[in-house]
């Protein structure tokens, strides 16, 4: 469709999308956005075929897939019935003598997968009742509205408190999620989320959370090929949301990391579709494993492998999986260790300046920095850019040098 060059439309175009673009044009690879005019990703990837518009609006998605080889998405939020009907029912076309065609994007990931990932709760159920026996923390569906509160109180009754809150749809740096500690807590809950499809799950008493990005490929038919897990990092939320990324995990058993690269790929492996998948997960007192949440996409916690497996980053193996190129067998970093701090909007929109002054500015023998900003304007917590820090020594070592750029990143939350 592209000269030649495969069109990838993207439903959404954000930093995800632009990175992916980044990642896309060296390969002669096209991808069309479909996002408001000055998306992220459109400031920075020109396309006669980007689409102005929501990812919501099934008139815009079909606008996009009419002009596109393949269809995926960077935001799992997107409307899926009309992503079925498409992959099902194809879009008309128009070909160059007039006549009328039936078009079908190939759609990766599935909009099988993208449905049941949308309900957090479903999600976990699946993935409970899978033939893999994934574990993940008790849940229970809640009731919203008026009975909400005697829901809470059973919700209470089972797991104890604290317990979690959670909206089912939607949600996303903890937008949606109330810790709830005691009965007190039941009407701040309920007045913050009580209108939403609910459910609520047993406090999980973990030591450390992980993420690990996995690489699902399979044939047109469907038939799994295969998952490879990148190395496992560890991931540091703070007001949940995700601030900073550690490759290797600190004070991790390297078998709990390998067992988290297990789990992952048995996570993913009871999806549907190709693409780069993240699982989040609990690593428990005991060194035991629970599966807190999959994203269908190329993830923050990923964007380390940008530089410590370029020859395969995050968003290469996106790009590949979509097109059904050959993948790596393995996914071995380049570097010993590597740090990705985000870069969060502060008070004033120039709090996170002395921050990027400092990434334009330090190079070190045993340390290289990579500034990543999104061209987004600033605005208290939101992520606006992130830099990665790899290092040729220990992990320790590496958060040893970097400190002056984590004081900088905690200074900006301040
Ligand atoms: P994301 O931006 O990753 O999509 P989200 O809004 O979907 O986030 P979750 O991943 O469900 O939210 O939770 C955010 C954070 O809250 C987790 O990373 C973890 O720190 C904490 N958390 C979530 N569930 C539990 C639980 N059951 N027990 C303890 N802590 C939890
Ligand atoms: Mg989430
Ligand atoms: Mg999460």
């Amino acid at each position: 469709m592209g000269g030649g060059n495969p069109v990838i439309g993207l439903l959404g175009g954000g930093q995800l999308g632009r990175m992916l673009g980044e990642a896309a044009n060296p390969l002669g690879i096209e991808v069309a956005f479909l996002d408001e005019k000055h998306a992220p990703a459109k400031q920075a990837h020109h396309s006669a075929r980007h689409v102005a518009g929501s990812f919501k609006d099934p008139a815009k998605i079909r606008e996009l897939a009419a002009q596109s080889d393949y269809l995926s998405v960077e935001i799992e939020h997107v409307d899926t019935e009309v992503l079925e009907d498409i992959e099902k029912n194809g879009v008309e076309i128009v070909l160059s003598d007039g006549s009328t065609a039936t078009h079908s994007p190939p759609i990766h990931p599935s909009w099988r997968t993208i449905r049941l990932i949308q309900d957090k709760y479903l999600q976990k159920e699946h993935f409970r009742e899978s033939e893999k026996k994934i574990p993940i923390a008790e849940q229970l569906a809640v009731e919203s509205g008026d009975a909400c509160l005697t829901s809470l109180g059973e919700v209470a009754e089972q797991f104890g408190f604290p317990f979690m809150l959670k909206a089912r749809k939607g949600s996303y740096d903890g937008r949606g999620n109330f810790k709830i500690d005691s009965a007190d807590d039941f009407e701040a809950a309920i007045s913050a989320l009580g209108k939403l499809p609910l459910y609520a799950e047993k406090w999980a008493p973990f030591v450390k959370e992980l993420s690990v990005m996995v690489v699902r490929t399979e044939d047109d038919e469907g038939n799994l090929r295969s998952c490879t897990a990148y190395p496992t990092v560890e991931t540091v939320h703070e007001d949940s949301v995700c601030t900073k990324v550690y490759m290797p995990p600190r004070g991790v058993a390297d078998d709990v990391s390998e067992k988290a690269r297990a789990l992952a790929c048995d996570v993913i492996s009871t999806l549907w579709g190709r693409g780069v998948f993240a699982v989040e997960l609990f690593v428990l007192e005991d060194d035991s494993l629970v599966v807190n949440e999959v994203a269908p996409r190329p993830h923050n916690s990923g964007h380390i492998t940008i530089e410590s497996v370029p020859y395969f980053s995050q968003f290469k193996a996106q790009l590949y999986a979509i097109l059904d190129l050959p993948a790596p067998e393995k996914l071995t970093p380049r570097v010993p260790a590597a740090i990705m701090l985000n870069i969060l909007g502060g008070a004033t929109p120039t709090s996170h300046h002395k921050l990027t002054r400092l990434a334009r500015s330090v190079y070190g023998d045993d340390m290289d920095v990579y500034l990543h900003l999104y061209g987004k304007e600033s605005k208290p917590g939101r992520k606006i850019g992130h830099i990665t820090l790899t290092g040729f020594s220990t992990i320790e070592e590496l958060e040893e040098k970097a400190r002056p750029f984590i004081q900088l990143v905690d200074e900006i939350r301040q």
